[in-house]
């Protein structure tokens, strides 16, 4: 048996990144660019206005107020397409729209809603002159020349993945098309003599072929083109028909006919065409799985065509396909990142994994409470195909797992996340709450310096009411608090600290994207109506009652014992509480 990283492995050895093809940029979406692009002109080509309005000389507003307007000369007016044709005088100004090219001489565009215009246009009055009632600076509403992108920039580089804003970005260039690795055809063929197709009525025994439209549809999906050879016949004479119509191809992704059974025969057929490999992968759904490249004539020149062997079952050939056949085509593609994004999540649900192989439980993801929840989506058959309709994720139990309880941290692969957004994982948050007195602080302390020495990047937050250190009578930060800044900010070779005025409190949730993504736990003091994970401190001295209700607690750190199902851990072992903090929040189930 070998593992899914060895079998991946083995199977992008296989594939190399195609070659380059141009065409026309909306037929690039999702495809990798293959050259550097760079701009031979200026955008915006000229200098224009940001708003309709006036353009004028910012000197000639100088004193200008609501009670003071300052008169100007209108000498013209100017659209957008269309250039000036008069320049801006002192003590005059020119109509522009947005848009339209800044005359000469303006160098600043008032906003109709800070002239008069409104006023004279409804008193009937004199048109020809306007009253601008502000004082501007130079540069008010103008775009300036190449102030987006200038003339011989690198704008796009090489290996940039397209989408929409990028085609928008090269359509702003007026490039018409694009180099872009070009998609790969992946011919699919299902296999068996049970199978009758879609638009066939059933027949006592048969079945729809699924297959076919599940792995083409997921082909396309990843970017690549399918080209589906139909369905080939449990015999040898039917197969290499069929699978001779498909080595024109990139790829061939066949489904079926790889176990153990009598009419498995398409490791013959393969064995005669090319050199394959029949793996048993340690991974639940789909242990057979086969893996070889099959010879090709093209032309004169014989090449070679990976061909990967899926299952049969529905649903471990789109697990298989996910895991194996996903990343050969993004590879193919040219694309960088492979592996799918990957969330931390609570299951709710016991799983078992007896077998000691990967097991790939189907899951549906929601976020509550500034956590993932994944729950199993019935039934695990893998001829259950509903079960991976119903899903959006992968839950994934290591192969040395005996298997995870409802509550448990998992790692699910988010089956509808695009691979660019990464590996987007949640940072965990634990909260420390208890009554005064209980010894939060001191567990604190214990629990940032026992992770300390795990290795982990800690942040602790504390919900306080006081000041804050930098905001001491006296402190410079002070002072410009004093004078009226709504934020001070004090940075040293090393540290930063930061204080914002508000007007409301901040959650956790919205204090955290300030605190930012580099951390690995953030350990947390009070904050105890927040909905992240909390551990209770309770002293016995203190009252046998809890701060928060049992439901709300993930574990309580005691000096008694008290009546409840939540753990229990023991008051004044830090280590305990930080290995129960790292099993449940920090590491996926080992
Ligand atoms: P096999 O791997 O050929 O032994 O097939 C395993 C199971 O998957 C059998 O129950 C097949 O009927 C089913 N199966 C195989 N191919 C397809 C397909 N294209 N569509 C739906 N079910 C299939
Ligand atoms: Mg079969």
């Amino acid at each position: 048996m070998i593992s899914v990283e060895e079998a991946l492995e083995k199977i992008l050895s296989y594939v190399e990144v195609l070659e380059p093809e141009r065409k026309p940029i909306l037929d690039c979406l999702g495809q990798v660019l293959a050259e550097d692009v760079y701009s031979d002109i200026d955008i915006p080509p000229l200098d224009n206005s940001a708003m309709d309005g006036y353009a004028l000389r910012a000197k000639d507003t100088r004193g200008a107020s609501e009670s003071s307007p300052r008169h100007l000369v209108v000498v013209g007016e100017v659209a957008a397409g269309s250039m000036p044709t008069k320049e801006v005088r002192p003590g005059t100004a020119i109509r522009i729209m947005t848009g339209a090219p800044l005359p000469e001489g303006a160098d600043a565009v008032v906003r109709f809603e800070d002239t008069d215009e409104v006023n004279r246009k409804s008193s009937g009055g004199d048109l020809s002159q306007i009253g601008i009632l502000c004082q501007v600076k130079k540069g008010l509403n103008v775009r300036s020349r190449g102030e987006d992108i200038a003339k011989g920039d690198l704008i796009l580089k090489k290996r940039k993945v397209l989408r929409p804003q990028e085609i928008g970005v090269l359509a702003s260039l007026g490039l018409s098309t694009a180099l872009v690795i070009r998609r790969p055809v992946v011919a699919v063929l299902a296999t068996g003599d049970e199978l009758i197709g879609i638009d066939q009525p059933l027949a006592p025994g048969k079945i729809h072929d699924s297959n076919n439209y599940a792995i083409a549809a997921e082909v396309s999906r990843y970017g690549g083109i399918p080209k589906i050879l139909g369905i080939g016949r449990d015999s040898v004479q039917s197969l290499t028909e069929k699978i001779d119509e498909g080595l024109d191809a990139d790829m061939l992704i066949t489904s079926g006919g790889v176990s153990k059974g009598d009419y498995d025969i398409v490791k013959d057929v393969l064995a005669e065409h090319g050199e394959v490999g029949f793996w048993t992968v340690c991974m639940k759904p789909g242990k057979p799985l086969a893996f070889g490249v099959m010879k090709k004539v093209e032309g004169r020149r014989k090449g070679k065509v990976p061909h990967l062997g899926l299952p049969g079952n529905p649903v471990s050939s789109m697990i298989t396909f996910e895991q194996f056949a996903r990343p050969a085509i993004l590879k193919m593609m040219g694309k960088k990142i492979l592996a799918k994004p990957a969330i931390r999540a609570i299951i709710e649900d016991d799983v078992v994994n007896t077998d000691g192989r990967r097991l790939f439980a189907r899951v549906s993801v929601t976020r509550r409470g500034g956590q993932y929840h994944a729950s199993v989506t019935g039934p695990q058959g893998s001829g259950i195909l509903t079960s991976m309709a119903r899903a959006n994720g992968l839950a994934v139990i290591p192969e040395s797992s005996k298997g995870v309880k409802a509550g448990d941290m998992v790692e699910v692969q988010m089956l509808d996340w695009g691979e660019e957004q990464g590996e987007v994982k949640t940072l965990p948050i634990v909260s420390i709450v208890g009554k005064s007195q209980s010894g939060k602080t001191v567990l604190m302390e214990q629990l940032i310096a026992e992770f300390k020495r795990k290795g982990y990047k800690v942040a602790a937050l504390k919900h306080g009411r006081g000041r804050m250190e930098i905001d001491h009578p006296g402190k410079d930060s002070w002072r410009y608090a004093q004078a009226g800044s709504d934020a001070v900010l004090v940075s040293s070779p090393g540290k930063l600290a930061f204080i914002k005025s508000l007007d409301h409190e901040l959650n956790i949730e919205e204090i955290m994207p300030i605190v930012g993504p580099e951390f690995d736990l953030v350990l947390v003091e009070g904050f105890r109506k927040s909905k992240t994970p909390k551990i209770e401190v309770h002293r016995k001295e203190l009252g046998d009652d809890l701060l928060c209700s049992p439901e709300e607690l993930s574990a309580i750190v005691t000096d008694g014992s008290l009546d409840t199902d939540i753990p229990q851990l023991p008051w004044g072992d830090a280590v305990i509480v930080a290995d129960f903090i790292e099993k449940n929040f920090l590491r996926a189930v080992s």
